[in-house]
């Protein structure tokens, strides 16, 4: 069952890649008419894994792995499944490193800030923001979009992914939701902040650390942002 629905999924994402790749042709010719020396179009997209160095974000009930190392792991994932379909990719962080400056007073701040040039100089379509989920409540579960409601691009954007998860992943919540977030505030960029999952829920924890579902997941996530780009 999985594996004819992981066939679905590949070849629905075939169908978009090759509708992209049209568009890029039909673009592609106009700009042959309009300068010979234009580049070809290329979609790029910024993949941010969220926190890193001192700053390790949610914990795992379980193994205790954090949530800036998973976040690394499903960002780099993410990339590879990107540049597999011919989509440039701009991370935030390729380490366990944080962004921000070792002189710096205010630790989170000046991470914060150095994403945001990143994402300022990436010239990019779009921007994927990578975190792991934590609540109190332990039965909470499920993988969650979020968006700046103030940006139309990241609300479509938003809407796209939450629906590929919904269709694709077990648990996955009905609506992307509005949330008011630095990573999406500090850009113009339509961008999507996907909480992957629950780490204060043991089940989900135990997932999440698989490498299969991992690619599971981050294939309906690049699938929901080939249907955004498609549009
Ligand atoms: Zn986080």
């Amino acid at each position: 069952m999985k594996l004819k629905f992981l066939t679905i999924k590949k070849a629905h994402c075939a169908i978009l890649l090759v509708v992209l790749v049209a568009i890029c042709s039909i673009v592609g010719v106009c700009y042959v008419v309009r300068a010979t020396s234009s580049p070809k179009p290329q979609y790029t997209i910024v993949i941010d894994a969220g926190h890193g160095g001192v700053d390790g974000g949610a914990v795992g009930k379980n193994s205790k792995v954090t949530e800036s190392e998973l976040n690394l792991k499903y960002a780099l994932t993410l990339k590879a499944i990107c540049e597999e379909l011919g989509i440039k990719v701009v991370m935030t962080r390729n380490d366990m490193n944080g962004l921000y400056s070792p002189f710096a007073s205010n630790k989170k701040r000046s991470d914060m800030e150095t994403r945001r040039q990143i994402i300022e100089q990436s010239n990019a379509d779009l921007l994927i923001s990578v975190h792991m989920n934590s609540f109190p409540l332990s039965s909470s579960r499920g993988p969650h979009v979020f968006y700046d409601s103030k940006n139309e691009g990241s609300k479509a954007l938003a809407d796209k992914i939450q629906s590929s998860l919904r269709e694709n992943i077990a648990y996955s919540k009905q609506n992307a939701n509005n949330s008011d977030l630095y990573i999406l505030n500090c850009t113009d960029l339509p961008g999507a902040l996907i909480e992957f999952g629950f780490l204060s829920n043991k089940e989900e924890e135990n997932l999440l650390l698989l490498d299969s579902y991992r690619q599971d997941i981050c294939y309906a996530v690049v699938c929901g942002v080939l249907e955004y780009l498609s549009m």
